[in-house]
This record gives structure tokens, sequence and C-alpha cells, in this order.
């Protein structure tokens, strides 16, 4: 099992993208102490492995000497020897130094772009998308791997097939993300989309990626499939993050995720208490986590798909109800189950006309599906 610690340097941010729900100008920056502390608090927090992931705002405001000082510190730390690295960035900042660095600790680092030019700077902001794509060219040119996070919104979302053949004709790997409201304001709510539209938005591009396997891989759909499959939520909104997850501040609070980053009613600890999973558990922030799992395993009881969505975010939950209470699951509830019950009878259908095959051994009557245009469910799960 590994666990997963993101650290946010800082919430501030120098772009201004419409809908954005996370940032916050003039937040404070995160200190290498905080870093050598967060060792101290992993030394015998769990027997585990552990994923870093730096993330903002934007993480690379912090500078070449934070990482080339972190990344060291958290490999060296006792246990925690073969640590693994990822990055969240809009990349204006990146240069020579920073690529050859993430390089050399094998970070993988994933950039936001929500499709061409035109559609990505409407949404973003003038000239982001030139920015983030040199910084793209120069990582890459350092042997870095690079994804790409596209998020759908309110206006994106009438033009799916163009940013779908952008990111296949590129060969751009890429995770979905619909655009969601924010908890510390209302500046995102014109940019959301509904659930519903949602659901259908991922049952078309589903159909699509099966057309396209060969050009992109689509990260969600990859989870969404391998969690039926395995009847067991590989993302982590499909299962449940507490205790698997967690963040920490730039002044080292420790919050339940990046996305209760600066509220301070969700604050766990602090890594300069170096806490153990215990004293986390015994706090309010960890209780309200709790209250959302106990809300989904009554509201959610007879749900087919429990077992693989555990009532999605409990984010998105929490901030679905004015009171911030967990008295709701994740309101994309709707667009899970569209995309379940598509993966399922997709699913039974193979299975019905015999082109269901086991992942890692070929597929019944390959040479059949080999002239086939779309790739069946199998066929995904065979090339993962
Ligand atoms: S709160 Fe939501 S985004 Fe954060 S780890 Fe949990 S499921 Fe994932
Ligand atoms: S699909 Fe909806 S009802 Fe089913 S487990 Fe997920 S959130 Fe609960």
């Amino acid at each position: 099992m590994t666990f997963h610690v993101m650290l946010i340097p800082t919430l501030d941010c120098p772009s201004n993208c419409s809908y954005c729900w996370g940032s916050k100008k003039g937040s404070g920056m995160m200190d290498i102490e905080v870093i050598e502390y967060v060792t101290k608090w992993l030394e015998n927090f769990k027997d585990e492995s552990v994923h870093f992931t730096f993330h903002g705002g934007e993480p690379l405001l912090a500078g070449y000497g934070f990482y080339k000082k972190a990344l060291p510190m958290l490999t060296q730390n006792n246990g925690y020897e073969n640590a693994g690295f990822s990055l969240q960035s809009n990349l204006w900042l990146i240069n020579d130094d920073m690529s050859e660095l993430f390089h050399e600790y094998d970070v993988a680092v994933s950039t936001s772009i929500d499709g061409p030019k035109e559609l990505n700077d409407f949404q973003r902001g003038k000239g982001y998308y030139d920015k983030t794509m040199a910084g793209y060219d120069l990582l890459t040119s350092h042997g870095v791997n690079v994804s790409f996070i596209c998020t759908f919104t309110s206006h994106s979302i009438k033009y799916y097939e163009e940013v779908f053949d952008y990111f296949a004709k590129n060969g751009y790997n890429i995770k979905l993300h619909a655009a969601l409201p924010s908890m510390r304001g209302d500046n995102a709510d014109s940019w959301t989309i509904s659930p519903k539209e949602h659901g259908d938005l991922l049952v078309k591009l589903f159909d699509k990626y099966l057309e396209n396997l060969d050009n992109l891989s689509i990260k969600d759909f990859d989870h969404f499939c391998k969690s039926v499959f395995i009847r067991r939520g590989t993302l982590c909104t499909l299962a449940n993050c507490l205790g698997s997850t967690f963040a920490v501040g730039y002044d080292g609070s420790i919050y339940p995720c990046y996305r209760f980053n600066g509220m301070p009613e969700y604050v766990m600890g602090n890594v300069y208490d170096t806490p153990s999973l215990e004293e986390l558990m015994d706090t309010d922030a960890w209780r309200k986590i709790q209250d959302f799992n106990d809300f989904v395993d009554e509201d959610c009881k007879k749900c087919r798909y429990i077992k693989f969505c555990r009532g999605g975010c409990p984010y998105n939950g929490i901030n679905s109800n004015i009171e911030h209470t967990a008295n709701a699951v994740d309101p994309h509830c709707e667009a899970y189950k569209m995309i379940f019950k598509d993966i399922t009878d997709k699913i039974n259908k193979e299975f019905l006309t015999g082109s269901l095959g086991i992942p890692g051994m070929p597929t019944p009557n390959k040479s059949v599906d080999s002239t086939k245009k779309k790739a069946s469910v199998m066929d995904l799960m065979n090339k993962l």
C-alpha cells in the first residue's frame, strides 16, 4: 500500500483562471524547515510507502532552491527511501535547473490545459497557453514525463469533440476534471457543469476514447474500468481517502486533502508537533470526513456501485450544502452512475458476444477484434 502526502508550498498563483476555486493571492510560502518536520512527522507514522505530490496554488513559486533541498530530504527520511514524486503546476516558472532536478528524482509532472489555445485562453486567461506549452517543451526536452489535466466548464463542454481531438491528435495523456464550485467564494459557480452534463460528457468521451486507444490515455476511464473489474476504487474519488491522503500547507498545517487547504476548520494538526495517526484521528476535522463516510455507508448502501464509488469526493459532498455538513454524497453521483452503467453494459455485451477475455491474456477472437474500429473494454484492460 502507498499513502499520499500532498505538499502545498503556497496557495498563491501567478495565473488568473476564471473558474479557479483553490488559489489565494498573497498566501504565505513554505519554508524548507516545514519539509524537515514533514520527514520527522512521517518517521514512525505509517508502515507503508509514501507518494509526495507538490501542489498549489502554484508550487514552482517556491523556487529551485526549495526543491533542491526538499527532494533529497524527503527521500532520505528513514523508511521512505523509495518515495515517489509528482508535481501539479502551470509550468510558467520552470527552468533548466528545475527540469534537470525533476528528471533526476523521476518527478511525474502534470500541467493544466483545457484544449486548443483559443479555448484554453478564453477560460484560463490570455497568454496562458503559450507559457504553459513552453514549460512543457522544456521539461520534455529534459526527459521529464508530463501529462495534462483538462477541465471541462460550462463553456468548453460545448466543444468537447474539438477538445478531445486536440489531445488525441497530439498524443497527450490526460485526466479529466469537471469545473467545481468553491467553498471560498462564488467566482467559479457560473463555470460549473451539472452532474447530468458531466455524466453525458463522460459517456460520450468514453466512446471516443475506445476509438482512439492507440493515441492517448485518459486516466479517469482507466481507473473507472479497473475499479469496476476489481470492485474496489483505484482513484481517490472512488475510494475512502480518509487516512490514506493528507495535505500539508505552507505553515505545516495538516489537512485531509489539498482541497481543504487554508480552511482552519479542516486542520488536523501540524507537522511541527509530529502527530501520530491516532492523534489526527481524534480531531474535529477527521470526524467531519468520517461523518461523510458514515453518511455514505447509510445513504448509498443499496447502490450497486458503492464498493467502487464510496460516495465520491467528500469535499464535493460537504460543499454541496450551504451548512457544509456531511449530509449529502458527492453531487456528481448521477455522473458516476451514468459512466459505471455504461461500462458495465459494455462489459455485459462483450460477454454475450464472446469477446470478453481475461486481463493479461490474448483477447478471444483477436483476429476479428483487430479489424474493429472501436476497441472493447477488455482491450483497454489489456492495455493497462
Ligand atoms: S477529498 Fe476528494 S480530491 Fe481529496 S483525496 Fe479525497 S476524494 Fe480525492
Ligand atoms: S453512485 Fe451515487 S449512490 Fe452509488 S455509491 Fe456512488 S455516490 Fe453513492
